[in-house]
């Protein structure tokens, strides 16, 4: 009768679940403000069998901290009581930027880095300044300290600064 409705709550706790599992490369980035995890599909409740399929995008091809997010959901839903837990991984369609929560982006801004923006598709001098909101910056390098992000200085308060890359 209330199957249903157990599905649900599972499924919610499942969602609040990643909201405590973090990038490891921006640790104040959780899967949610990511918006990597696609869809979650709780086949049987862990008050039953417990058994889970979790669908996540990968972000960037080959991005090694994949590997740990998918072992880290693992872990962490085998603590909410599921015993057979799926992960698979989706290419299709591409994770971009935009799915990026906009939360995200403020928590991005607030760590010191420069969050993705349409208009700086390619990195250029002028992205805006986490610290001072300077648009006065330069761009030092295509590749910050991931492959991810570019590294730039702003020219007012002398920062040193990554930008998250537009995919
Ligand atoms: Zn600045």
């Amino acid at each position: 009768m209330n199957g249903t409705h157990l599905h649900t709550e599972a499924t919610q706790a499942c969602w609040e679940l990643m909201d405590q599992i973090y990038d490891p490369e921006i640790p104040v980035l959780s899967l949610n403000d990511l918006g990597i995890v696609r869809v979650i599909e709780v086949k049987s409740p862990p008050a039953d069998a417990g058994i889970i399929e979790v669908t996540i995008t990968t972000t960037y091809s080959g991005c090694p901290a994949m590997d740990w997010i998918a072992n880290t959901i693992k872990m962490e839903l085998s603590t909410l009581g599921y015993q057979s837990i799926t992960i698979k991984h989706t290419i299709f369609p591409a994770w971009t930027t935009d799915w990026m929560a906009e939360r995200g982006k403020e928590k991005l801004k607030a760590y010191g880095i420069a969050p993705p923006e349409k208009r700086f598709n390619i990195p250029t001098d002028g992205i805006p300044c986490p610290q001072c909101k300077s648009e006065h910056t330069r761009l030092l390098s295509e590749f910050g300290s991931t492959s991810c992000k570019a590294l730039l200085q702003c020219q007012d308060c002398g920062e040193p600064f990554d930008y998250f890359k537009c995919h």
